[in-house]
C-alpha cells in the first residue's frame, strides 16, 4: 500500500543573498546523503484509520495483536552495516493533541495519524534506539516539529530535548513536512545547529534547489537540499522497474554534475509487509552509488569532513583521525 503523500513542500527560497558552497579541493565530487525521517515509530490506533481507506484485515490485525510493524530501527541498520555505509536519523517531537490541539485541530482525522503516532523521546525504548544509533555511527539529528519552523522556542525546547537523551550536541536536521518559515534558518543558525536538510519535496524529486549544499547566510550554516523522497516515486511494490528508472536518472545526474544528493526513506518504509520493494529499491541505490564511486554517508559526516570551516590545527587533526579511524561516510576503494 502506499500513504498519503507528506504535504507541505517548501518552496524555492529567493533570498539573493543565497550562494553556492562552492565543492571545496578536499570534497568528494559526487555523494549521496542518506536521511531518515522518523515520524511515527508506531503503528497504534492509527490502524483505524487506515483501516478505514483499505485493507481493513491486515490493518486491524496488526492492530489488535500489538504488533509494531513501524519499528525499524533495527533493520535500517542491520542493511546498513552489511553495505558499510551509515545514515542521518532526525527525531521529532512534536507536542500532543492533549497539549496543544484545538477543536477543530480534533476534527480532522488526519490530525490523528500525525498525533497518535506520535513518540516520546525519553521513553526506554526510543531513547535506546538513539543511543544505539550513535553509537554505532550514526547521525542522530532533529526533526523539527510542524509548528517548530516559526517557534524559537518551540525548537529550542525540542533540541535541549533530544539532546539530554542523546548526550551530547546535536549538528542539524530537517523540519518536518519540510516545512520552513521566513526565520527559520536563523533559528537554527542562532541555537547553533549547523545545518538544515529541508528544502525539497514529497511530489516532485530532482535538483530544483541546485546540486550543491549552499549557504544562505555566507557563514558556516549551509542548506543540504532534498533530492528524492520514497513517495515522489512510482510504487515499488507494482512497479519497481519505473521507480528504479528514476532513481538510476537521478544517480547519473548526480554523477555528471558532482553534486550531492540527499536521500529521504522513512523508517517504516523498510517494512515489506506495509510498503513492498521500498527497502529493495534504497539498498540498490546505495550499491549502485558505491559502485560508481559516490561518497555515502549521514549529512553531519559531510558537513563536518567537506564542508566545516576549520583552522589549519583543527583540519590537520580531523584529517589525521580521519584516516586512522575512518569515516561512517564511506568511498569504496577502486
Ligand atoms: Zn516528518
Amino acid at each position: 500500500m502506499r500513504e498519503r503523500k507528506e504535504k507541505g513542500d517548501s518552496g524555492a527560497r529567493g533570498d539573493p543573498r543565497v550562494t553556492r558552497a562552492e565543492p571545496s579541493e578536499s570534497g568528494p565530487g559526487f555523494a549521496v546523503c542518506l536521511t531518515h525521517d522518523v515520524d511515527r515509530p508506531y503503528k497504534t490506533y492509527q490502524g483505524l484509520y487506515y483501516a478505514a481507506k483499505s485493507n481493513p484485515g491486515y490493518h486491524l490485525r496488526t492492530l489488535l495483536r500489538r504488533e509494531n510493524p513501524y519499528w525499524q530501527f533495527e533493520e535500517v541498520m542491520a542493511l546498513e552495516r552489511d553495505l558499510g555505509v551509515r545514515s542521518s536519523f532526525y527525531f521529532l517531537n512534536e507536542p500532543s493533541l492533549l497539549e496543544t490541539g484545538s477543536l477543530s485541530d480534533w476534527l480532522e482525522p488526519k490530525n490523528w495519524v500525525e498525533h497518535l503516532g506520535r513518540y516520546d523521546l525519553d521513553s526506554a525504548s526510543i531513547a535506546d534506539a538513539v543511543r544505539d544509533l550513535d553509537g554505532g555511527g550514526w547521525e542522530v539529528g532533529i526533526h523539527g516539529s510542524f509548528r517548530s519552523c516559526d517557534d524559537f522556542d518551540r525548537l529550542r525546547t525540542e533540541k535541549r530535548e533530544l539532546e539530554a537523551v542523546l548526550g551530547h550536541e546535536v549538528v542539524g536536521g530537517r523540519q518536518h513536512h519540510l516545512k520552513l518559515g521566513p526565520n527559520t534558518w536563523r533559528y537554527h543558525r542562532e541555537l547553533g545547529l549547523k545545518y538544515d536538510a529541508s528544502p525539497g519535496s514529497s511530489s516532485e524529486n530532482g535538483f530544483q534547489h541546485g546540486y550543491r549544499p549552499f549557504r544562505p547566510f555566507d557563514d558556516d550554516f549551509v542548506v543540504f537540499p532534498l533530492t528524492l523522497m520514497e513517495v515522489s516515486l512510482p510504487d515499488p511494490g507494482s512497479a519497481f522497474d519505473e521507480a528504479w528508472a528514476e532513481c538510476e536518472r537521478l544517480l547519473d545526474e548526480a554523477e555528471a554534475n558532482d553534486a550531492v544528493m540527499t536521500v529521504l526513506w522513512h523508517p517504516r518504509y523498510f517494512n515489506e509487509d506495509e510498503f513492498p520493494g521500498y527497502r529493495r529499491l534504497y539498498r540498490r541505490i546505495i550499491e549502485r552509488a558505491l559502485d560508481r564511486g559516490a561518497w555515502v554517508g549521514p549529512v553531519a559526516d559531510y558537513y563536518r569532513t567537506f564542508l566545516a570551516e576549520r583552522t589549519d590545527e583543527e583540519s590537520s587533526e580531523t584529517e589525521t583521525e580521519s584516516a586512522t579511524a575512518g569515516d561512517a561516510g564511506r568511498s569504496p576503494s577502486p
